[in-house]
């Protein structure tokens, strides 16, 4: 089990951040000013829709976003240093050794033409200081060493790409990613492209490094079900916002923001037989978000209130925070849901 929240020292902490789009009739907010804190050995869930920005988000911490998208503002800080701040030089050495990334679509993310161990050993020699060169042969035990870490046979050292399944493929990619000891690790979307079966094995594998290693992990992804049992805690996006963070045990026991409601909802199960539940309304333009609440075209509770102010993040109980006016502040400290009262009354 996790610590407390005031307990843990965080690693890696994003503020206000946003990463825009240029179009010719104006920006996208892809990513409209969120703000997170990773702790030490910590999986942070990162869920939404598609489209909904979680993936441009961890491009945005990584800095890897490309033409016409550009990072406007915010801070991105790792281990105390934030990296807008940086020089080029200095973020490249980063990243891989301190932050890693698992790409989304292993596949694509390999070159087809290098053999593994070639692969793992450019991103190791990339970042090894001169007078600290691994001779070739200490380098062939770290490759299979890692390969092993993440449950691959030693045959794969000389493997092509092709010749490996997907699943295989991302072993490969964690064994990079995991190849320089990074603090944090973001995988994006990393087990969506598997059969159940293959995913679980992959899921697994990043749990047990996680464990050993002691690595921070962003994961990225819509399986609900998948970070329910592997995430602490689970932050849920839409539009571009963060609209509700919550431990893994408030998330699935009474999630707060009413997406956060439907997306849980949406959850099937083999207990209960239920009908697909159709979410009603449209997405908002990104490029003109409306005043007020990003949620409210499609909310089945909107109220007046919510087409003009937008809804500050706030701690509803120890370990929930949610972006919504349905929560009210009592003078005792707690909160009230608005909900329950007009039904009381
Ligand atoms: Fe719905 Fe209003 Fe809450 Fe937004 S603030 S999610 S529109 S109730």
């Amino acid at each position: 089990m996790i610590p407390e929240t005031s307990e843990r020292k965080p690693v890696l902490e994003v503020r206000d951040l946003r990463v825009y789009y240029e179009t010719p009739k104006g920006d996208v907010r892809a990513v409209d000013g969120i703000d997170f804190t990773l702790y030490e050995g910590e999986i942070l869930g990162m869920v939404g829709e598609s489209g909904c920005g979680k993936s441009t988000a961890a491009m945005g911490v990584l800095q890897l976003i490309v033409s016409p998208g550009r990072i406007v503002s915010g801070e991105i800080i790792l281990n105390g240093i934030d990296l807008l701040k940086i020089s080029e030089q200095h973020l490249r050495q980063l990243r891989w050794s301190r932050l890693a990334l698992i790409p989304q679509g292993a596949m694509n993310s390999l070159n087809p033409t290098m053999r593994i161990s070639q692969q793992i050993e450019d991103v190791i020699r990339e970042h090894e200081l001169k007078e600290q060169r691994l001779s070739k042969v200490a380098m062939k035990a770290r490759i299979l060493e890692l390969l092993q870490w993440v449950g691959l046979p030693e045959r794969i050292y000389s493997m092509f790409p092709h010749e490996l399944s997907g699943g295989m493929k991302q072993r490969v990619c964690i064994a990079i990613a995991i190849a320089l000891n990074p603090s944090v690790i973001i995988a994006d979307e990393s087990t969506s492209a598997l059969d159940v079966v293959v995913q679980r094995v992959v899921a697994q594998t990043m749990l047990k490094i996680k464990q050993a290693l002691g690595v921070s992990m962003i994961m990225i992804g819509h399986d609900m079900g998948l970070m329910a049992q592997m995430v602490d805690r689970i932050v849920v996006m839409y539009a571009g916002n963060i609209v509700e963070i919550a431990t893994v045990e408030h998330m699935f026991a009474h999630p707060a923001h009413p997406y956060a409601q439907m997306l849980i909802d949406a959850v099937p199960s083999l207990r209960e037989r239920k009908p697909l539940k159709v979410t009603q309304g449209i997405t908002h333009d990104p490029r003109n978000p409306p005043p007020g609440c990003i949620f409210q075209l499609r909310c089945p509770f909107v109220m007046e209130r919510c087409r003009t102010e937008a809804p500050a993040r706030q701690e509803i109980r120890p370990g929930q925070e949610v972006a919504c006016h349905l929560y009210e502040l009592q003078p005792d400290g707690s909160f009230n849901d608005v909900r329950t009262s007009a039904s009381d009354s």
